[in-house]
């Protein structure tokens, strides 16, 4: 079903905003070097009945993007307007967190740190981050002396059977998947609330990978 945005008036000012936010993001995160390239995408939820997410379009470099380079999808990631351009090759990811976990935003990065410990730690399924203070930064932890660990899925062309493996694991694992999981060799989702958490989060676990990483004796 193709909808337009004269149905949704009221989410048009929504799209402008997190589009605003999301392009500046786009630029700290390349500079981070935590989207290289085209790598990487980003959404940001904007109606919950029906879902609708604003994503970024496939292939675009998240160092320069613009208001042309995102799309609206419903909750089977399918480009609500015509002519819109197409979404992100893994926007069923974004769609199951905010379906699973009641995600408002989901930030998808391709960091080194995230490309190097989903990998180092793949065999045992899960990155342990255990007593930083920065773990405080993630949503409900309130004291350093505490233990996260991060699922690490394998890495898969197939996004619809890729993202019906994630959304069992929110329904088995949810005591795990709480802000965030990595895909070896590939990179990490966070997610949150809102998209200011979903950035704070991103931020932290960065922070908390590259710390884990240099402890373990990386570069
Ligand atoms: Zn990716």
């Amino acid at each position: 079903m193709s909808l337009s945005l004269a149905q949704f008036p009221q989410i048009q000012s929504k799209i402008d905003e997190a589009a605003g936010e999301l392009i500046s993001l786009g630029k700290f995160y390349h500079q981070r070097g935590w989207c290289m390239g085209t790598s990487g995408n980003f959404s940001v939820v904007l109606e919950t009945e029906p879902l609708l997410m604003l994503v970024t379009a496939s292939g675009r470099d998240k160092s320069s993007l613009t208001r042309s380079d995102f799309t609206v999808v419903d909750q089977h990631g399918m480009a609500v307007m015509p002519d819109a351009p197409k979404p992100s090759a893994e926007t069923l990811l974004h769609i199951t967190a905010a379906q699973q976990a009641g995600a408002g935003a989901v930030l998808h990065t391709h960091s080194v740190w995230s490309t190097v410990l989903s990998q180092r730690h793949f065999d045992r399924g899960y990155l342990d981050i255990e007593g930083f203070e920065m773990l405080k930064g993630l949503s409900g932890i309130t004291t350093h002396e505490t233990k996260v660990s991060v699922p690490i899925f394998d890495n898969a062309q197939d996004i619809t059977e890729f993202s019906k493996l994630v959304s069992g694991r929110f329904k088995e694992d949810a005591g795990n998947m709480r802000h965030s999981y990595m895909i070896r060799k590939h990179g990490m989702h966070c997610w949150g609330k809102d998209l200011s958490e979903a950035k704070r989060h991103v931020e932290i676990m960065e922070f908390l990978l590259e710390a884990v990483g240099r402890l373990e004796g990386g570069q």
